[in-house]
């Protein structure tokens, strides 16, 4: 017999109920802040990915208003058809610039681009090489090629080297690889990784989600940071969604890399183009990421002072070296039961557990911004205390 509609329902859900994994997500009563209130309780937010307090920014939000008034709700087309207004191709042209890539061009996320940037390049007899860890939205972009994919050990550059080597093809080889991790904050050691890519003629794709906005000169990112953000073998992807305080992708890189996308990639081909009010915020933020300094300062010191006063009390940051830090519980029993005590002490920050990231490994992810102050990050951390004794993991 036919499965109906409420049988497949039911069946997944039960499924999803009974393994502990249905999400109930929490519901924010005001904008995405530093301090905000989250199901009915004000919360010092430690979840979201705002980096730059970009999210409720009042200089973004008058960009954003004004755009909206001078072009309106929507862009009213695909972008090859009738939806590429001025202001795309300026955001583009200002990406181009801030990132010193021969060509930008914005996407409607940071998945899509995976999708349409790797659906693009690839094809059958190209070699594709994957860091363990990366990104779901690479995954998903991975499975729409016929190129062979191989997946080296998490920042082993030494597996990577392996898998070139016992992969050689005429094809394109592509290295593929998370700028920061969105789980772990740590760093792709892009300086070892891009070496050993273009030992064999590779070229390497870093997806800088987490990265861009928060790592490199005025956050241009973590290509930038190592120093290769020149190089015609390097393209970088990312999200205007995080730090950039809007939503959508780009991809930059060598200058013909623009124009084959317009012409391929199916994301930007069939789907309609940015609406104003978003591009107008997220060209007040590459500008005010540079007219203001004090931004990066405050990221960073936060992020310094908090994975230090956390490690003091005795917690696993996970060696992250970036903003996003995790603070290790082992069983996603205790990593949900502290979620959910900081919570009832003010405190937002998830708990991740498997599939999310690897077994006995269950964590809260806590992402630190500019926008927090001492006395946020203090607040914090008195409650993390309270809960790493009571849950016995510190002390
Ligand atoms: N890549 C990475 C590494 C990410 O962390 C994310 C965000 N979850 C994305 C891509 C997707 O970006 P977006 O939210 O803009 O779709």
């Amino acid at each position: 017999m036919t499965t109906s509609l409420s049988e497949r329902l039911s069946a997944e859900l039960s499924g999803l109920r009974d393994s502990g994994l249905l999400i109930k997500p929490r519901v924010l009563d005001e904008a995405n802040r530093a301090r905000t209130r989250v199901d009915g309780r004000e919360v010092v937010n430690l979840a979201s990915n705002n980096y730059l307090g970009f999210a409720d920014h009042p200089r973004l939000k008058a960009r954003a208003a004004a755009y909206l008034r001078e072009w309106g709700v929507g862009a009213g087309a695909v972008r090859t058809i009738a939806g590429t207004l001025r202001i795309h191709e300026e955001l583009e042209a200002q990406l181009a610039t801030f990132k010193h890539t021969g060509s930008a061009l914005v996407l409607h996320s940071g998945f899509t681009t995976n999708q349409g940037v790797l659906g693009t390049l690839l094809k059958e007899g190209d070699l594709v090489v994957s860091d363990a860890l990366n990104h779901a939205s690479i995954i998903d972009g991975l499975r729409l090629t016929k190129a062979t994919k191989k997946v080296y050990q998490h920042a082993d550059v030494d597996d990577l080297e392996r898998l070139l080597q016992e992969n050689e093809t005429d094809g394109l080889k592509l290295v593929v690889t998370d700028g920061v991790f969105s789980m772990d904050g740590d760093l792709a050691p892009l300086d070892r990784l891009i070496a050993v890519a273009r030992k064999y003629g590779a070229v390497t794709y870093v997806d800088d989600a987490h990265g861009s906005g928060v790592m490199g000169d005025a956050g241009r990112g973590t290509v930038h940071h190592f120093g290769f953000e020149n190089a015609d073998d390097v393209i970088q992807v990312g999200t205007l969604s995080k730090a950039w305080g809007g939503v959508g992708g780009y991809a930059a890189g060598h200058a013909d890399l623009r124009e084959l996308l317009i012409n391929r990639a199916r994301p930007y081909l069939f789907s309609t183009a940015q609406p104003p009010a978003v591009v107008g915020g997220l060209v007040a933020a590459i500008e005010e990421v540079q007219r203001d300094p004090s931004l990066m300062r405050r990221l960073w010191d936060n992020t310094h002072y908090f994975k230090a006063e956390l490690e003091k009390l005795g917690f696993d940051t996970m060696g992250s070296v970036t903003p996003i830090t995790p603070v290790l519980f082992g069983e996603p029993e205790a990593a949900f039961e502290a979620s959910r005590m900081l919570f009832s002490e003010g405190i937002f920050a998830v708990g991740l557990g498997f599939p999310t990231v690897p077994r006995g490994s269950a964590r809260i992810r806590n992402i630190v911004t500019a926008e927090h102050t001492r006395a946020d990050l203090d607040q914090a951390l008195e409650a993390y205390d309270r809960v790493g004794r009571q849950l016995k993991i510190t002390g």
